[in-house]
């Protein structure tokens, strides 16, 4: 696929907002989720006076854009993490497809589908946890359950199909139960102070995707990440010292670290 056609930036810009749309989606899930209402159940209303939406008011980034973070039935501002998120997850989308077109196709069939269907349902269930506990505090445990199914279901797969090997999968499990514990060993030694209850569960599924050892980038990854994006915030004057940050979005970014970088990394320090 060459990237100097324009039917080639055309499906980009719909991949892009294919997954936009799925972010727009996000959003609504966790916000329902959170506030108890029904998923499916009832259409969009406006978060201030409950105002039915149109479709060109949830049109994702443009729509927000247009009216320039404001809602179009009332004025109020809107929450700039509507955007973002649709954003994050069109970028995922086309990360995903710009991956496919090399990397993807080294696998072998029938991996050629499952393997890229894979990487790209994680990675919106991962976005999933992190937006949901960036915005709300919470790991939402139903999407953790499932996304640990969902994982264990492929790499059972894989182990069939003889992409995977049993060392290897005995070893990321037995990986994601010592991270698990070692998450919740610093609960107790912190008191709970920066960690919740939710956080060991979100270790356990980062430490199985990333797999061992690169669970270890994944871990001190979103340490640093996290101790960064607090202090940048301290200093910004966003954060006040007493606020504290949820841990989960650092994990969940720390294990992309671990799974784009993790392998030089790791040979950097002869791991
Ligand atoms: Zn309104």
């Amino acid at each position: 696929m060459g990237y100097n056609n324009l039917m080639t930036w055309l499906l980009f810009v719909i991949i892009f907002f294919l997954g936009a749309s799925v972010g727009s989606f996000v959003n609504v899930l966790i916000d329902r989720t959170i506030q108890g209402t029904d998923w499916v159940g009832g259409r969009s209303r406006c978060d201030h006076c409950k105002k039915t939406l149109t479709w060109y008011d949830m049109v994702p980034i443009v729509s927000y854009l247009f009216y320039r973070g404001r809602s179009r039935c009332c004025h109020k501002r809107l929450s700039a993490r509507y955007p973002i998120v649709e954003f994050i997850l069109g970028s995922l989308f086309i990360w995903w497809a710009v991956m496919g077109t090399f990397f993807f196709q080294l696998a072998v069939q029938p991996l050629t589908y499952i393997q890229p269907l894979f990487w790209l349902g994680i990675g919106v269930l991962l976005l999933v946890l992190a937006i949901a506990d960036w915005a709300y505090g919470v790991i939402l445990m139903p999407v953790l359950w499932v996304s640990v199914a969902w994982v264990l279901l492929y790499r059972i797969v894989l182990l069939f199909l003889g992409g995977y090997h049993l060392n290897d999968f005995v070893a990321a499990l037995v990986g994601a139960i010592v991270s698990a514990f070692f998450i919740q060993l610093l609960r107790w030694v912190t008191h709970g102070r920066g960690m919740g209850d939710g956080d060991p569960y979100l270790m356990f599924l980062v430490a199985l995707v990333v797999g061992w050892p690169r669970v270890i980038v994944a871990f001190l990854a979103s340490f640093i990440v996290g101790a960064s994006v607090g202090v940048g915030l301290l200093v910004a004057g966003i954060r006040k010292r007493t606020d504290t940050l949820p841990f989960g979005p650092f994990l969940v970014a720390g294990a992309i670290i671990a799974l784009v970088w993790g392998g030089s990394l790791l040979r950097i320090y002869g791991m």
